[in-house]
């Protein structure tokens, strides 16, 4: 009996440490059980369900040209500019943006209408650019998917349960950590900067999404610190880091290819 509990935890070490990687953004290992390529692959089929059940897809290639070059302005600069990120506006009225794994970028019709510059979408696009390359929902599945794992083999039915659940809610976006959201904010933030944006594209975006607090929004309100929070730890990292209000803002851009062209 104990030599097959040895043997059950020297199994269960050797599939974390076959699970570490080094993260691209911190350097550090940590334990993520999907390789870039798995998680490409899932993005990819998490995509079409989105696409099919969330929204669609909007059919305006000119909105959807000036997403992707909005997008791969922030590709270009982030830590893992050879993923092959996909930006994407979907149609649907809520607030909303999220990433799949693998580099899938969503941002809804109901966002961008509330939205006013590049900046702004940029600073939306950067965020979720940073989950990407900080690895959030890899390492957040990998973890649930151990957690889950050991809950089954306790007999329990919670544990698939609860992994299918967590599935769904990535889908969402829901189950970022706290931690996660500040890094996806801060790293977001360089990113914006290093694209040639204003700074302030984020501080006016985090103000917008406040306003917006009595609307159900999917990710970036859903575990949050409040947004004032938020506001304030952005705005000390814009003094540390000695970033300054320049850089494009592009109103009338964003206004010409997607206020108008969504009607508003
Ligand atoms: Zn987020």
């Amino acid at each position: 009996m104990r030599k097959w509990r040895l043997l059950l935890i020297v199994s269960g070490l050797g599939i974390i440490f076959a699970g570490c990687q080094v993260n691209p953004v911190t350097g550090e290992n940590e334990f993520n059980l999907y390789s870039v390529e798995q998680q490409k692959q899932m993005g990819s089929d998490y995509s079409k369900q989105v696409e099919k059940e969330l929204g669609q897809s909007v059919k305006d290639p000119q909105l959807q040209n000036y997403m992707d070059t909005v997008g791969q302005r922030i590709a270009r600069v982030c830590h893992t500019p050879s993923e092959g990120f996909i930006y994407k506006a979907i149609d649907h009225k809520s607030v909303n943006a999220f990433a799949l794994p693998g580099g899938y970028i969503y941002i809804t019709t109901g966002l961008l209408k509330v939205l006013n510059s590049e900046a702004q979408l940029a600073a939306i696009l950067a965020h979720e650019t940073a989950h990407v390359t900080c690895r959030h929902s890899a390492v957040t599945m990998s973890r649930d998917l151990v957690i889950g794992a050991g809950l089954s083999v306790l007999g329990s039915e919670a544990g698939a349960a609860a992994r299918v659940a967590n599935i769904v809610a990535q889908l969402e976006g829901m189950s970022y950590s706290r931690e996660h959201e500040r890094q996806a904010d801060q790293v977001g933030l360089d990113y914006l900067v290093k694209a040639g944006y204003t700074a302030y594209g984020m501080i006016e975006t985090m103000e917008i999404l406040q306003n917006q607090n009595g609307t159900r929004t999917i990710e970036f309100f859903s575990t949050h610190p409040n947004p004032e929070n938020r506001i304030g730890y952005l705005q000390e990292r814009i003094y540390t880091q000695g970033y300054r209000g320049e850089g494009k803002t592009g109103q009338s851009e964003y206004s010409a290819n997607v206020l108008n062209r969504l009607g508003k």
